[in-house]
């Protein structure tokens, strides 16, 4: 038997000829009957979470929901450890597959049929799971039953499964170790489901189950990819942007939004904050010893942050610092740096190195927006020798003479605002 016996987006109907096809049309009066496509959500981490375990699988499933909005025609609900999307054609499987790549606590995503539990629906729905799976020359059958409703175990089930192919396959082999096609069956809450195609997502935990973070974000390689790196970890993001304006053009402020853009299919990020940081710069310039102007640009940021953490009911500040990688970023201006934050500083580059970054910065899809060349306030008023070892007690004497107290009033009257809807 030819491996095309049904068009790749025609539904497997469970027995031959006619009489077959009208006793398929007539299950479409079971509810589920038209959206025989599954996409199989596995999560892992969730699944370990005990007590919480609700709270994180209905978190999983509204950010799944909330990815596939853009999906007209698919269902989300949960079976059996799983999350399940259901759609009326293979090509729309194949896509929420694709959409949900990226979303974080989903570990691995498998797209294929759901059948009845009747072996011989079983084994139709398994051929033609299989086609969709060429070229292939060797597979195996992988079925289990995940409790004993149905009347064959999973050995005999894989060998009643594996038989039929075989009878309908001559010309592939079976293959126990290392085969081309690995064909699952899992029998479970009433159904069958038959996939081969499994493909390795994100990971991670559900966004929106670990709490808010301000994450100081700037248009370069790092902040973005620790932006990112928070959101995996279940954390919702406000970003704060420091422009240059208005001793520089905007074009980092455009530069973060597109960076947003792609962030936000995550489901992660709560709104932008931008500020105009240009001409504190330029009073502190003026005002501190040239070595210490970056630390106290940095220290001011991180005091905003605090300030944008209150407002929002953030839990902790997030940096793209990886150590050594500038003269701001030796432990002790890290230290220096930090001694006004409140709230935790999360660095989780912190041990990378710069390729390291970019490779993920290009994994993630901002490593193009990063590269634009642009102006912002990480290049204005820069002093040719910076302290690479400022001690607190120093900076500190410095940061007293400012008038940090009216600045943050100003700065947070002044902060614009982007929401973001997820
Ligand atoms: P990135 O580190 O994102 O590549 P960068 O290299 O321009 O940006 P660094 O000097 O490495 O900036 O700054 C260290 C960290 O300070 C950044 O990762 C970011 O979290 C924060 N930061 C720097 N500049 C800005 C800015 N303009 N707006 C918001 N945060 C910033
Ligand atoms: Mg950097």
């Amino acid at each position: 038997m030819s491996l095309e016996p049904l068009g790749p987006s025609e539904p497997p109907c469970p027995r031959e000829g006619q009489e077959g096809r009208e006793a398929c049309e007539g299950e479409a009066a079971d509810a589920d009957a038209g959206f025989r496509f599954v996409c199989l959500v596995h999560y892992h981490e969730v699944g370990l979470k005990g007590r919480n375990r609700p709270s994180f699988e209905r978190k999983l499933k509204q950010n799944v929901e909330g990815r596939l909005a853009s999906l007209a025609d698919v269902r989300v609900s949960r079976v059996s450890g799983r999350l399940l999307v259901s759609a009326r054609s293979w090509p729309d499987a194949l896509k929420a597959a694709d959409m949900l790549v990226q979303v974080p606590g989903i570990v691995r995503l498998s797209c294929g049929i759901r059948a009845a539990q009747r072996l011989e629906d079983v084994c139709r729905a398994s051929l033609w799971v299989l086609a969709q799976a060429e070229p292939f020359g060797t597979f195996k059958v992988d079925a289990r039953r995940a409790n004993t409703d149905f009347p064959l175990d999973s050995m005999q089930l894989n060998q009643r499964i594996g038989a039929w192919l075989c009878e309908r396959l001559p010309e592939k082999g079976v293959r126990m170790r290392g085969p081309d096609a690995h064909l699952h069956v899992e029998m479970v809450e009433g159904s069958a489901f038959v996939y081969v195609h499994t493909r390795k997502a994100v990971g991670g935990l559900p966004v929106g189950t670990a709490g808010s973070v301000v994450c100081l974000l700037s248009a370069g390689f790092d902040s973005p990819v620790a932006a990112w790196r928070m959101m995996r970890r279940g954390a919702s993001v406000t970003a704060l942007h420091f422009s240059g304006r208005p001793e520089t053009a905007d074009a980092s402020e455009h530069l973060v939004r597109d960076i947003l853009e792609v962030l936000r299919p995550l489901g992660g990020v709560e709104r932008l904050c931008v500020v105009a940081f240009g001409g504190y710069q330029r009073e502190i310039a003026e005002r501190v010893p040239p070595a210490l102007r970056v630390i106290l640009y940095r220290r001011l940021m991180l005091a905003v942050a605090n300030r944008i953490a209150e407002r929002w009911r953030a839990k902790a500040l997030v940096t793209g610092e990886s150590l050594g990688q500038v003269a701001s970023q030796t432990l002790d201006n890290i230290r220096a740096t930090g001694a006004v934050a409140a709230y935790p500083v999360l660095r989780p580059l912190i041990g990378m190195d710069k390729q390291e970054i970019i490779d993920e910065a290009r994994l993630l899809g901002t490593y193009g927006i990063s590269s634009v060349a642009h102006e912002d306030c990480c290049t204005l008023f820069m002093p040719r020798n910076p302290e690479t070892h400022a001690r607190p007690s120093q900076v500190d004497a410095v940061w007293a003479g400012l008038p940090i107290d009216a600045w943050l009033d100003r700065i947070l009257a002044d902060v614009e605002v982007l929401p973001f809807d997820r």
